[in-house]
């Protein structure tokens, strides 16, 4: 075998696939078809729980100059009156800001430095991957270069990350859900040239007759975002004469640069099936949605966190099934956020001039009457391997006698048993604390129900106590990836569920 792990495509799904199996010290090829990196941006934004998969790749400090914390979304009508105005969380469930914006060639720079910087890991720039051939033992990728030139790469398992249009999920059986959303949009960017003073930060202009999506893109960069008709000339569109009329409400040449403009059709869809055998699907070759909710990139980087501790611990022996969870667990949660992002694009850009003045009169009300909007929260896990919970363990600032920080850099983000007290782990058998060691598990224990001793971390702004109060647990098994696979509410729950989840994995 030339490496444990084969990955196809780096966009920020293969990226973080690829930093997250060489830190778990996987031999990794990555075959890319271009030389180098996009370097202009497509995503806009990002969430606390990708920045928290950042913390535990090491980067987010070196991630946080491409990026501007958004602090919240204004809606508005054809007749400049608010619809909607939303906070954002600050910190959010996984202790990070809940909503970044950014310059994404600075998010794949920062990634591109870790994954070659990560021993173990190897980019094979200008391979486009033309073949693949599963043999049971092993999958051979065929992949050729500019010149025609073919090369083979033999790895124990290929994970495709190579996008909607991709070769590996037309390999496995390219069938496509289609969730019926399509629509056209231009999307121009501009660098600024200075600062100015009104231009919105996040604001969708819900006017029927042009819905207008007008983001900050990072500290130097801006995006103007049209919903077209069927009809548009697209090819006149682009043109820069024709982008610079459409912003001259907000912006001039002598506040900006145009540095690009896109036509983009926003579809949704999922893949049937995103796994046969030892090739995998990831990113946006397992599913697409419309980027309203700014979720596209973020769910490909839940995918990569998902995978990887899975592929490590199959790797290193544990029955290949776990595989089979991958599919379970991810798809009801990217449906559902891909049936939000339709809702909510629907909502935004109504073309019946009649239907959108209900929809502004009925917001506008709740406005009025101080209805805060409700906060969209994603669903936990479900299906797979999770017993009875399925959602993020919150991340708070934790401290121990050295030192304050974040939860996940003092406990760790491996297999972790997390208690409110020590006499909440007494009963676990000595046998399955020796599995559990085996398959590098730990504990992060609190001294929440104790006065003295006991415990090794201490709860510095509360969220702990706030989590164990509202889940009634007195400890949680938590999984690689920060999902909690059961809480128990007894110190007998607990042995039960680590039983359980040490019978789901089986033998190594
Ligand atoms: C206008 C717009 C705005 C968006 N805004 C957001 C946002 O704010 N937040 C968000 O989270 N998401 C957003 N998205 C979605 C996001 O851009 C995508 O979901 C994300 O890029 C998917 O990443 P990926 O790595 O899965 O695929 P891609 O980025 O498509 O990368 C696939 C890679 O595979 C390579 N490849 C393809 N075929 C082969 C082959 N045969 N051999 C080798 N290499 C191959 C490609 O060259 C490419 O580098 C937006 C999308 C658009 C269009």
């Amino acid at each position: 075998m030339d490496c444990d792990v084969a990955i196809v495509g780096y966009g920020p799904t293969g990226m973080a696939l690829a930093a997250l199996l060489g830190q778990q010290g996987r031999s990794v090829i990555v075959l890319e078809r271009y030389q180098g990196l996009y370097n202009l941006p497509r995503a806009a934004a990002f969430d606390d729980e990708t920045m928290r998969t950042f913390q535990k790749l090491g980067i987010s400090e070196k991630v946080l100059p491409g990026t501007n914390i958004q602090r919240g979304y204004v809606w508005i009508n054809g007749n400049d009156e608010v619809l909607l105005d939303i906070e954002y969380d600050n910190p959010g469930r996984c202790g990070w800001p809940s909503q970044y914006m950014m310059y994404q060639p600075h998010l794949e720079d920062t990634m591109d430095t870790l994954v070659r910087s990560t021993p173990g890991v190897e980019i094979r720039s200008g391979q486009t991957v033309i073949a693949l051939a599963d043999d049971g033992e092993g999958v051979t990728v065929t992949a050729r270069d500019e010149n025609g030139t073919e090369q083979t790469v033999r790895a124990r398992y290929v994970v495709g990350c190579d996008g909607g249009n991709g070769f590996v999920r037309k390999h496995l059986d390219g069938k496509l859900e289609d969730l019926a959303f399509f629509e056209n949009w231009l999307v121009c960017d501009f660098e600024m040239r200075r600062n100015v003073p009104g231009l919105p930060s996040f604001q969708q202009v819900c006017n029927p007759a042009q819905s207008i999506s007008i983001v900050n893109i990072g500290p130097n960069h801006h995006r103007f975002s049209f919903r077209l008709e069927a009809d548009a000339d697209r090819d006149e569109l682009v043109k820069p004469e024709n982008v610079w009329p459409r912003v001259a409400a907000y912006l001039t040449p002598d506040d900006a640069d145009l540095i690009r403009v896109a036509n983009y059709t926003f579809l949704s869809c999922v893949t049937e099936s995103w796994r046969k055998g030892r090739i995998m699907l990831a990113g946006d070759a397992a599913h697409q949605m419309p980027p309203f909710l700014a979720q596209g990139m973020v769910s490909g980087i839940r995918d990569a966190r998902n995978l990887a501790w899975k592929l490590d611990m199959v790797l290193s022996g544990y029955d290949d099934g776990l595989l089979d969870t991958y599919q379970k667990e991810r798809e009801p949660h990217v449906r559902y956020i891909t049936d939000k992002a339709i809702e909510l694009g629907r909502a935004q850009t109504m073309r019946d001039p009649e239907k959108a003045r209900e929809r502004d009169a009925r917001m506008i009300a709740a406005r009025k009457a101080n209805h805060k909007p409700d906060k969209l929260v994603y669903p936990p896990l479900k299906g797979g391997l999770i017993d009875n919970d399925g959602a993020l363990l919150p991340q708070g600032l934790v401290s121990t006698p050295a030192r304050t920080a974040l939860f996940d850099e003092i406990a760790g983000t491996g297999w972790l048993i997390v208690a409110a007290d020590r006499p909440a782990l007494s009963e676990i058998s000595e046998g399955d604390l020796e599995s559990w060691k085996a398959m590098g598990g730990s504990d992060a224990v609190f001294a929440l129900t104790q006065m003295f001793g006991g415990g090794d971390i201490w709860d510095t702004n509360g969220v702990y106590g706030r989590w164990f109060s509202e889940t009634g647990a007195v400890a949680a098994i938590v999984r690689p990836d920060s999902y909690v696979y059961g809480l128990a509410k007894t110190p007998g729950e607990l042995s039960t569920l680590l039983g359980g989840l040490l019978s789901a994995l089986g033998p190594r």
